[in-house]
């Protein structure tokens, strides 16, 4: 399965981290780690950028994290029209990771505060489709 099924809209339909699609399915947000140099990523990669290894493994993000930045967008890229308007956010994880997505529907805009706690969670979307939202902890 591959990254058809991702998100609103997909700007690709195979990549080597593919996988990411089926752990979505299953209910889980993973990203890779490095296995050389420990490095983590999200969204997956399948190449380290700092080391240049290629031996990386899959982690579950799981855990609670702190909304860095936000946005709330009333314009949207082509294909986005229908969902808005939503916000899209920056959220701290860990030292080493910072994750971009989108917020749920369920936090309202004047709930919205900078360092407010969130987990990262699996969405199922219409049409078969899956992603993953960031819902209030
Ligand atoms: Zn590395």
């Amino acid at each position: 399965m591959g990254f058809e099924r991702f998100g609103t809209v997909s700007f690709t339909s195979k990549s080597k981290v593919d996988h990411f699609v089926d752990l979505l399915d299953q209910g889980m947000v993973s990203g890779t780690r490095c296995k050389e140099c420990g490095k983590s990523f999200f969204p997956p990669r399948a190449d380290c950028f700092n080391c240049f290894s290629a031996e990386m493994e899959w982690f579950e993000i799981t855990g609670v994290g702190d909304l860095i930045s936000y946005s709330t967008l009333t314009y949207a890229p082509t294909g986005f029209e229908q969902d808005l308007p939503y916000s899209i956010a920056l959220v701290q994880f860990s030292n080493d990771l910072k994750l971009f997505g989108r917020l749920s529907r369920e936090i309202k805009a004047e709930e919205i505060k900078i360092d407010m706690k969130l987990r990262i969670t699996s969405i199922k979307l219409p049409n078969d489709r899956v992603s993953y939202e960031f819902r209030e902890a």
